[in-house]
């Protein structure tokens, strides 16, 4: 069953709650066991602090006890991953046409470094949060991460094994390719272990339209799964975007041309910024993905668009 009426409110109190569970003496962790044994499935909300679409998927999976009554085998770990940033969010942002200040605390968690002998170096809040989930991430077979985007957008699957049939969710018509290739570290289903991993930008943050994708998408793949009793649906065709450049600007000199719409077409040759060097043009016909709605990063030195080429599936 899908909620149409959360308010800010409703999510804060699912985040409240959840950072009271723990699994493994792990906070923010609640694991749903079903009665035969199968996959273990983790679906993981607000891997930025200021993503909460996540926690609409926690609430219709949790309330009235639907998924613990529906599971039909296996175990799902609702996991609660940046606490800290979510913490900040709910308890200090006011404005919520901007807060990319709660994203995270110390860095990116879904820019992570690469593990070495399944270890994380670093001294993050973000390191030491991810550092404690590393041995639930390794339990699982499959993984969710649920996020949104600060401009208003389209719901996007993000590809993350091009062998693997992506996730089919209805309303969601338009996938990423590649773009793990452009992020500045590696995402945070890369931690996960062998897991197949599914990442949705739902829409904008709080916006009710992703609430419900979210929502739906936590269901699909558990019906995916098997975990579930299927729904039937017709699949639905994906439009995708072949990233092919991260546009990052050399120093904070840089400021783009203009405020950018997601999914616009820029021809050849655009001036898309500048600053105090090298203008930056791009040299084909491309798709602007995830702009976010100013001329310049509040983070210095991120990723602060995407250019794709478009196909049809
Ligand atoms: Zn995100």
């Amino acid at each position: 069953m899908l909620h149409t009426d959360l308010s800010r409110n409703t999510l804060r109190q699912v985040f409240e709650d959840h950072c009271l569970q723990a699994h493994a003496g792990v906070p923010g962790v609640l694991r749903i066991d079903g009665p035969a044994p199968g996959p273990s499935l983790g679906i993981l909300a607000m891997t930025h602090g200021n993503e909460p679409a996540g926690l609409a998927a926690f609430y219709t999976l949790l309330q009235a006890q639907t998924l613990q009554q529906q599971l039909r085998c296996g175990r799902v770990y609702l996991i609660l991953n940046n606490l800290a940033a979510g913490r900040r969010y709910f308890e200090e942002a006011q404005d919520l046409s901007f807060t990319a200040h709660y994203r995270f605390v110390d860095q990116d968690m879904n820019r992570m470094p690469e593990p070495v002998q399944g270890e994380l170096a670093g001294d993050s809040s973000e390191i030491r949060r991810a550092r404690e989930l590393l041995p639930i991430y390794a339990e699982l077979d499959a993984v969710l991460d649920l996020h949104s985007t600060s401009a208003p957008s389209a719901p996007m699957l993000i590809e993350i094994d091009p062998e693997q049939s992506p996730l089919q969710v209805p309303g969601v018509n338009v996938m990423l390719r590649g773009i793990l290739d452009h992020l500045i570290g590696k995402a945070l289903v890369s931690l996960c272990g062998q897991a197949k991993g599914y990442v949705l930008e739902c829409g904008s943050h709080e916006e009710p339209a992703s609430l419900l994708i979210a929502q739906e998408a936590a269901w699909r793949l558990l019906e995916q799964l098997d975990m579930v009793m299927p729904r039937p649906h017709a699949p639905s065709p994906l439009t995708i975007y072949q990233i092919y450049r991260a546009i990052i600007f050399p120093d904070e000199s840089y400021q783009l041309q203009r405020i950018l719409h997601s999914f616009e077409c820029l021809p050849a040759g655009t001036l898309l910024a500048e600053g105090e060097g090298q203008p930056i043009v791009i040299d084909r016909e491309s798709w602007v993905i995830m702009p976010p709605p100013r001329l310049k990063p509040v983070h210095p030195g991120s990723e602060f668009l995407y250019l794709a080429s478009r196909e049809t599936s």
